[in-house]
């Protein structure tokens, strides 16, 4: 069970789940973990799976996009969703049908949860961003609703990077790391991430995967130089949990430091104008 401690003053909460030390690492030097759970053949190796696309039984091979339980779970609620049967190319190699399957997941369970609290899907791209196993995945985990979360709304458009039918892709001006993204439906004032019908649903994975590709090139062009491991893409996206959604790509070229810790303030040392210039250079 997750405990929730709140700090009176600032309305900030901590969640204690003392369950996530025993999570598998696949980084460490010794890997904690010798068959990947994720990968097609080894369904045994997970909880029962909630959900799939793609055919085949419960449990069985044949799936596209699988969803299971998180076995070290943050909350009570809280899904893996592995994004396809390949252990290392994620969304931005993936083919664009595979990245619609993926959207067309995370949708349908932030519905299947929206009654159940405040819906936080997530991805940690890299082992530096957070992640414990490399196979490609994001999370979805349910937050109580009486807990005030400390996120950040919907930054007007600016420094547009681009657009589509349904959405925009920018560098707000208000842009706390360096080249970080934001994709947002173009209309504003619009519903929650559960609201996305299945006609735009091929645009986002578009924007999505195009986003993550642009990022990746201008690490690779030296735009900026990663504190990570040469060549390494590490990356963090998540979908606001709320109405007026957007999701929000924050490339980990950075580490956060002191300062910030002490401050709250943080220091993005690429201006979103230039970043944004950069990234439509990108193809
Ligand atoms: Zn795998």
């Amino acid at each position: 069970m997750a405990k929730y401690v709140p700090d009176i003053k600032t309305e900030r909460w901590v969640i204690i789940a003392p369950g996530r030390k025993s999570r598998p690492d696949q980084s460490a030097p010794k890997p904690t973990v010798k068959v990947c759970p994720f990968c097609e053949g080894n369904e045994s190796q997970t909880p029962p799976e909630i959900y799939r696309i793609g055919p085949g039984e419960k449990d069985k091979p044949g799936w596209q996009v699988r969803v299971v339980p998180n076995l070290y779970p943050i909350t009570d609620i809280h899904e893996v969703i592995i994004h396809s049967t390949d252990d290392s190319r994620d969304i931005e190699d993936l083919p664009s049908d595979q990245v619609t399957r993926i959207l067309t997941a995370y949708r349908d369970r932030y519905r299947a949860h929206e009654d159940d609290g405040q819906v936080l899907i997530f991805s940690n791209h890299g082992f530096a961003a957070g992640a414990s196993l490399k196979h490609p995945h994001a999370q979805l985990v349910v937050i109580p609703k009486q807990i005030n979360l400390d996120a950040v709304e919907r930054e007007p458009v600016a420094n547009v990077v681009k657009e589509n039918n349904y959405f925009v892709t920018y560098c707000p001006d208000f842009s706390q790391w360096p080249f970080e993204v934001w994709i947002a439906p173009k209309q504003e004032g619009g519903g929650k991430f559960g609201s996305v019908p299945d006609s735009e649903l091929a645009d986002l994975a578009d924007v999505l995967r195009d986003a993550l590709k642009r990022i990746r090139s201008a690490q690779e062009k030296g735009y900026l130089h990663s504190v990570h491991e040469q060549g390494v893409f590490v990356y963090n996206y998540y979908i606001y949990h709320w109405t007026n959604w957007f999701i929000r790509i924050t490339p980990r070229f950075v580490h956060r430091a002191g300062f910030e810790l002490g401050t709250g303030l943080n220091v993005n040392v690429v201006d979103p104008t230039e970043a944004a210039r950069v990234l439509r250079e990108m193809v």
